[in-house]
């Protein structure tokens, strides 16, 4: 190049640098993870703005999550000298449209000063509507339209404009009139769900020409990261906004769309050259973030999946260890082998900054939040709450606690009417006038109501059945298991019921949750040993700025790095999920596929995947299968451990026994000493073979089998 590179841009490659210098016309960057696609759009962001192409107020730039529009807003004032004037128009889809709409709001019928209303009013709100209608709500529950509301929304439909199917699927056909009674509601509220702040804005830009144009022409420049994962309605937004100057940047990468469940389309990415003809594409090929091990790994992984484009990466950095693949005996071997592996990296220098664990669902944070507890590490959950704080876990507690203390006031208060029972503020108030007159706890003035006349029989009917419920749990707590009695109480108070007539993704997430949290259980002999453990779980709150381990979800990891990585619970059925393959089709389990791509290229410098060979399963031991995932790593970049000499899995032992392949499922811990069955002793005499982890032979039709038996594992 002729003209001297500005300073700003020296440590870009050329590709990422014609990136950055290419401001006018479409950009298409499409390449892996780690290429640099982040650090190039944020160049180009700083470079529009030193080069005075634009001011700051005029570009508009698009990133995935909050925590990423404020890191690029951090670097490109540190690229721009911090010469940067605010950047109103930087951050999600979400928070944009919000500040549109608060500008806008009258053409859409709402007022400037609208509430984004969260999950719980809206599902009050539809559970009103669904009443008026004379909806049956156990087999239309509330979620269920929420969650039909917020497709329809993502895909850009208002409801004139719903299929003959789309309508259908809520209560035979009744899908548009709760549609379009939904939106009248929440306008005489001047109120608006998140679905809508896109959807408004979408159809304000559609109505009125005058808006639109002022916003073609206001945003010279657009820049969109992680465009993989935009839905329909993000996509029209876009393609109008651009229409008018075309210098728009989109980047992303195919392998790494993984939320389709959310409506994202990945198909945006794939015409965007069509929408705009001419576009230059960029291709990075060159990995910065990790070493050529987890990059091969991760590359032939995601070889596996046959809706791609394809791409080579390389790398020059040095080196570096072979992805580690260990198979241990249960999940608190898990935890405890991931507990000691950040022990000895932090005793080797690493900061606790820098290691990750990434699960797949979030009842898998228990454990180790369990572990880490136990030996002292900091932790921290990103993008959720920590185990024994999620409202489900605490609604379970505060029966247990009300079981185990009779006089626990703020338990009983919190589960009283939950799940509802048709017990209002009203009741609650007489509880409470009655406890204070009589000195008693307030489950004690409970009883005591139930057999005066101070409350409509109804009231009193249902305190009564409740509190003979609580005397039946007591009594049981001192003849059963802890875990026992929690799932006893699950069920006989409906609170299980009601969490699966749900039938949302939220809510399955939620059963798991309390099945993980009777597995938890199990390993204490008393209520009051448990509740002991909780408390001092939940004490540990140690807020300070001392370095912590993360644990997330792998979805909440995209765009991030860790120089260690730890990826727990490679099994078939947890990873992939047991809902991917329940609903089976290859675009499901290529969407895993991905997610493991995503998981992988997280790390820097290390990266350890684990599977445990037994997990308890409603309380019954199960032998779970290697993830699939783990077979299709390369072998040549990958080295092979188990912590197992004395046994194989009780799958591995069962397998060529037995037809039934859930003969095994066993009661009683299984353990290296006590192996049960002809199956069992046979490997017992022949030890456990290492290469049998990777069970080449029987995995497949394994795995085919592994997603009909196990179902009740996932609910929803
Ligand atoms: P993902 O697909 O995971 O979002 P990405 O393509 O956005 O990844 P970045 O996060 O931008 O990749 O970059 C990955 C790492 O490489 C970062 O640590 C970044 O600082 C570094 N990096 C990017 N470009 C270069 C470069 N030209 N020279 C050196 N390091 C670079
Ligand atoms: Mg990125």
């Amino acid at each position: 190049p002729a003209e001297a590179t500005p300073e700003w841009l020296a440590h870009l490659n050329t590709p990422q640098r014609e990136a950055v210098v290419t401001t006018e016309g479409p950009v298409l960057m499409l390449a892996g993870a780690g290429t640099g696609k982040t650090a190039a759009l944020t160049h180009r962001l700083a470079h529009i703005v030193r080069e005075r192409l634009a001011w700051p107020s005029e570009i508009l730039c698009v990133t995935f999550t909050n925590k990423a529009a404020r890191e690029m807003r951090e670097r490109v004032g540190t690229l721009t000298g911090g010469a940067l004037e605010g950047m109103p128009w930087l951050g999600t889809f979400h928070s944009i449209c919000a500040k549109m709409l608060r500008r806008h709001a009258e053409i859409v019928g709402l007022q400037s000063n609208f509430t984004i209303i969260d999950t719980d009013d809206q599902l009050r709100l539809l559970k009103q509507m669904i009443r008026e209608h004379e909806i049956d709500e156990k087999r239309w529950p509330p979620r269920q339209l929420a969650g039909l509301l917020d497709s329809w929304k993502n895909r850009g439909l208002n409801p004139p404009d719903l299929t003959a199917v789309d309508n259908e699927a809520y209560a035979n056909g009744k899908g548009q009139e709760m549609y379009r009674l939904y939106q009248e509601r929440l306008k005489t509220l001047n109120a608006c769900d998140f679905g809508d702040l896109l959807l408004h804005i979408l159809n304000i830009f559609r109505q009125n020409s005058d808006v639109l144009k002022s916003y073609q022409q206001r945003f010279k420049y657009i820049l969109v990261d992680e465009y993989q994962d935009t839905n329909a309605v993000q996509y029209l937004w876009l393609r109008l906004l651009a229409q008018e100057r075309k210098n728009i940047c989109v980047v992303g990468d195919d392998d790494q769309s993984i939320y389709s469940w959310r409506g994202a389309e990945v198909a945006n990415i794939l015409r965007f050259e069509k929408d705009f003809p001419g576009a230059k594409v960029v291709k990075l090929e060159q990995n910065y973030r990790s070493t050529p091990q987890i990059l091969s790994a991760a590359s032939g992984l995601i070889e596996a999946n046959s809706q791609r484009l394809g791409k080579t990466l390389w790398t020059q950095l040095p080196e570096g260890q072979k992805v580690k693949v260990i198979g241990v005996w249960d999940a608190p071997e898990e935890a405890r082998r991931v507990g000691e592996e950040i022990e000895r990296l932090e005793r080797e220098g690493a900061s606790l900054e820098q290691v990750a664990i990434l699960v797949r669902a979030q009842y898998q944070t228990r454990e180790f939040e369990d572990r880490f507890i136990q030996i002292g590490l900091s932790y921290r959950i990103i993008g959720g709450f920590r185990f024994y704080e999620r409202a489900e876990i605490r609604d379970a507690l505060a029966y247990l606690r009300v079981i185990a203390q009779p006089a626990d006031d703020l338990a009983f208060e919190r589960i009283y009417n939950q799940p509802k029972r048709g017990l209002g503020a009203k009741t609650l108030e007489k509880m409470h006038q009655h406890a204070r007159a009589q000195g008693l706890p307030l489950a004690a003035a409970a009883l005591q109501l139930a057999d005066s006349d101070e409350l409509p029989a109804r009231a009193r009917n249902t305190i009564g059945g409740l509190m003979a419920d609580f005397l039946r749990w007591r009594e049981m707590s001192e003849a059963v298991s802890p875990s026992e009695l929690m799932r006893a109480v699950l069920e006989e108070s409906a609170y299980d019921a009601l969490l699966k007539a749900e039938r949302s993704a939220e809510s399955a997430g939620r059963a798991d949750n309390l099945v993980e949290l009777a597995r938890a259980m199990e390993e204490y002999e008393t209520l009051g040993d448990f509740l002991e453990h909780v408390s001092l779980v939940m004490e540990n709150d140690a807020a300070s700025d001392e370095e912590k381990v993360t644990i997330m979800t792998m979805h909440a990891a995209k765009g991030l790095e860790f120089d260690n990585v730890f990826l727990p619970g490679w099994e078939e059925g947890v990873f992939p999920s047991q809902r991917s393959l329940d609903e089976g089709g290859l675009a499901s389990l290529e969407e895993e596929r991905r997610l493991a791509y995503v998981a992988i290229t997280r790390a820097r410098r290390r990266c350890t995947i684990m599977h445990a060979a037994n997990r308890r399963i409603y309380g019954q031991w199960t032998s779970s299968i290697p993830s699939r995932f783990i077979e299709e790593l390369p072998e040549e970049h990958i080295e092979q451990e188990t912590t197992m000499t004395g046994g194989k899995s009780l799958w591995q032992a069962n397998w060529s026994e037995s037809e039934d392949p859930f003969a095994h499922v066993s009661r009683d811990r299984p353990d290296r000493s006590s192996a049960r069955g002809p199956g069992w002793q046979r490997a017992l005499a022949t030890g456990y073979d290492t290469k049998q982890t990777r069970l080449k032979e029987p995995s497949r039709s394994a795995a085919s089998f592994a997603a009909k038996p196990r179902g009740d594992v996932e609910l929803g």
